[in-house]
């Protein structure tokens, strides 16, 4: 597996692997990777691409106090676990390369990006879209893998990779958790034991409210409820916000009409951590 982190010799190698004809697989990632990023490599192997991981933190996409300066960094790890998984190339592009002095371009993608995860993290998918963007103009995938993990973040890319045209195609993947349950993330490294054990109601309480909703509970606001009970009231896990949503508009919901997409983000400790489940009326 080659590593590149120069846009222009990046640029000359894609070309000519393009012209080898496989289809090219893109993997966008913050790096610290783990089982759910190499899922995503591996379901682009299994549809045959040749397989490009990239590995940029997006200064872009954090918050004024949020942890881009902590943000795990271990490009030599990543690089071994990338490789393990059968990627062909790892592109990891410097900030100064990405963000040259005087870059204002960014995209909006509207409400979808201000609801939710956007009215928690003001220009967080302004950031996400605007890099993405970049990265698929650098990289010029046939087809691209995101993790269902970061729901919204998903449907951001869908909406503006239909709003703009982009030739690539989308294919989501479901959320690997730990045999415990917890989602993936790499923001749980910054868990301690008993954060780690707290964090585990988040998991717990989306699956109370798919045993609800099986049991045919359909209101959103019953819903929420149930949620909250399981995250208890102690201040171990402080939501931010519970929400039942339309999966592709993420407008909420009262009730679970067809299927909805139950939202949890809620911190524990300084740690934030998101977690989302689909419900299927009377079967999910
Ligand atoms: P990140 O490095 O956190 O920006 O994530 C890169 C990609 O990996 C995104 O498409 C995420 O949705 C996906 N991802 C992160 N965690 C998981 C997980 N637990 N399961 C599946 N995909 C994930």
């Amino acid at each position: 597996m080659r590593i590149f982190h120069d846009i222009s010799e990046w640029r000359r190698e894609r070309v000519a692997q393009v012209r080898r004809g496989s289809t090219l697989g893109f993997v966008p990632t913050m790096g610290a990777l783990h089982a759910g990023h190499i899922s995503l490599v591996k379901g682009s192997r299994s549809r045959g691409d040749f397989v490009v991981v990239s590995i940029f933190v997006n200064p872009k996409q954090f918050g004024p106090g949020e942890d881009f300066g902590r943000y795990p960094r271990d490009i030599e790890r990543d690089a071994a676990l990338a490789e393990e998984a059968q990627a062909d190339l790892l592109f990891a592009p410097d900030a100064d390369e990405i963000y040259p002095a005087g870059f204002s371009t960014s995209v909006d993608v509207g409400s979808l990006g201000a609801t939710l995860e956007g009215a928690s993290r003001p220009g967080h998918f302004r950031g996400v879209a605007t890099i993405v963007l970049k990265l698929f103009h650098l990289v010029a995938p046939d087809a691209a893998y995101f993790g269902e993990k970061d729901a919204q973040q998903l449907a951001v890319i869908r909406r503006m990779v239909r709003d703009l045209h982009l030739p690539i195609e989308i294919v989501g993947l479901p959320t690997v958790r730990d045999p415990d349950g917890l989602a993936m993330s790499s923001r749980n490294t910054y868990l301690s034991a008993d954060e780690r054990s707290a964090a585990l109601r988040i998991p717990a309480a989306l699956g109370d409210a798919r045993d609800a909703c099986r049991r045919g509970e359909r209101s959103a606001v019953t819903l929420r409820e149930i949620v909250l009970e399981r995250l208890g009231r102690d201040g171990s896990v402080v939501p931010d916000y519970v929400a039942l949503v339309q999966p592709a508009t993420f407008a909420l919901v009262p009730l679970v009409e067809r299927e909805a997409l139950l939202l949890i983000a809620a911190r524990v400790g300084k740690t934030r951590l998101i977690d989302n489940m689909l419900l299927r009326a009377g079967s999910s």
